[in-house]
């Protein structure tokens, strides 16, 4: 049995080098093979050049067990990945039945009669494995050379071919050549950078082999994958949830809203539900991220009563009654606008929960005392108000970015007063 250690992609494409297409594909294969737990060294791409081609599959060859190429699958002349790599590995071409008549069945459902360029994607080489291609004319194939212990796999380049195919074919293919499963949980941080998350669990990170953790930063949160490696999902995912409760025994076990909660929203709208409540927001710098947000997950219906985007003052006095005095007295970006716009809010819709945001997004409207980025989040209940003043970016994140992570905030902020209700 071949031994995969090491993988590399390659992707065959001249449109890749021109910058015409994004490579997609190779992102895709890489995020599969990590979660399968092979490790991939390597990843290059080339034009559609057979000298090329070759060039760089040998060296590919040379230092990884198993090459993954791109592209190239298709019935043109330029198509020659099939052919370039079957030379390489000393295979002669064969006509399979099999991919011949669903080649057929194929092109006659589309109206077309068969030509003879098309039948070369039934051509394959002595000893492949073929993948089926339920969604497009190439099929794919893997040709094995055991007395090397290597595998090179071929696949379409097109990602709506690419992607089914291997989810379907290659990923049950390649479980073959393992004797363990790898199973991740993703645990999910708000409120805590990276650094510092990193910086209180580099001991376990270093101390944990199986399960490994590894964190990494995505849209103002943190999220620390536990993957365990096993015999079965049981074992693997006792493995994890012990290092998560460990993990949550630190000091970032504060900040965390969830093990493979999704997002914020999610974890917010999932608490309301649980508790039979009901949430609504007035948002002025957010201009209805927050009710966006909470009605990206489903289910959210049960929980929203509504929103209002507030953004001119005179909006805000009368509509969610923020008093005139407040407004004068410490400005629309203010704690205390902040909390009357929650309350009243929470008054309007006659929900259990009242969520609002003011601030400056910048880039323009920053003064030395109401900088970009100072945004206030509160959140209303029956049992009072809370609020949090936000700095964020130092006035160099962009508008997007101060939007959005104001959204998080008051998401977090609700989701964490929810929890006390
Ligand atoms: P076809 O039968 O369509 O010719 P093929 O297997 O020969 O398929 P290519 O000719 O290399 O594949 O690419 C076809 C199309 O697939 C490209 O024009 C592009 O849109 C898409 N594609 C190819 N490679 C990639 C890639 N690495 N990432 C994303 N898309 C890709
Ligand atoms: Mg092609």
């Amino acid at each position: 049995m071949i031994q995969i250690r090491s993988a590399e992609i390659l992707c065959v494409g001249t449109e890749l080098l021109l910058g015409d297409i994004v490579n997609t594909d190779a992102a895709f294969l890489s995020r599969r093979l990590a979660a399968l737990g092979i490790n991939q060294y390597y990843q290059s791409v080339v034009g559609d050049n057979p000298a090329r081609l070759e060039e760089m599959l040998t060296l590919a060859l040379g230092r990884s067990d198993l090459v993954i190429l791109t592209g190239g699958l298709g019935p043109t002349y330029d198509d020659l990945t099939k052919e370039t790599a079957a030379r390489l590995m000393g295979r002669s071409m064969y006509m399979h039945q099999e991919s011949l008549d669903r080649l057929i069945a194929r092109i006659n459902r589309y109206g077309f009669a068969i030509t003879e360029n098309n039948k070369k994607q039934a051509m394959m080489p002595e000893g492949a494995v073929v993948f089926k291609n339920n969604y497009g004319t190439a099929p794919g194939l893997a040709i094995e050379d055991e007395e090397k212990g290597k595998i090179v796999i071929l696949l379409p380049g097109p990602p709506r071919e690419l992607e089914p195919m291997f989810t379907e074919e290659v990923e049950p293919y390649l479980k073959k050549f393992s004797d363990h499963i790898l199973y991740s949980r993703c645990v999910n941080i708000f409120g805590m950078g990276e650094s510092k998350v990193e910086d209180i669990l580099r001991p376990m990170m270093l101390a944990s082999t199986n399960p490994t953790i590894a964190p990494y930063a995505k849209d103002g949160e943190v999220l620390l994958r536990v993957t365990a490696s096993g015999k079965t999902e049981d074992e693997c995912r006792a493995l994890c949830d012990r290092v998560i409760e460990k993990i949550c025994a630190t000091e970032v076990g504060g900040f965390v809203y969830g093990v493979d909660a999704g997002s914020l929203e999610g974890a917010l709208v999932s608490e309301l539900i649980a508790r039979h409540l009901t949430v609504a927001s007035a948002e002025s710098c957010t201009g209805g991220y927050v009710s966006k947000r909470i009605t990206n997950v489903s289910g959210a219906s049960e929980v929203l009563e509504g929103s209002i985007v507030t953004y001119a003052n005179r909006v805000k006095e009368q509509f969610v009654h923020v008093s005139h005095e407040t407004l004068e007295a410490h400005g629309a970006v203010s704690r205390e606008t902040a909390v009357e716009m929650a309350r009243g809010v929470r008054e309007l819709f006659g929900a259990d929960v009242g969520i609002s945001t003011t601030g400056i997004a910048g880039p323009g409207g920053g003064t030395p005392e109401k900088p970009v980025g100072l945004v206030y989040v509160a959140v209303s209940t029956k049992d009072g108000e809370d609020v949090r003043e936000l700095r964020i970016g130092n006035g160099l994140a962009t508008r997007e970015y101060v939007r959005y992570v104001s959204a998080s905030n008051a998401l977090d902020l609700a989701r964490r007063a929810v929890l006390k209700l």
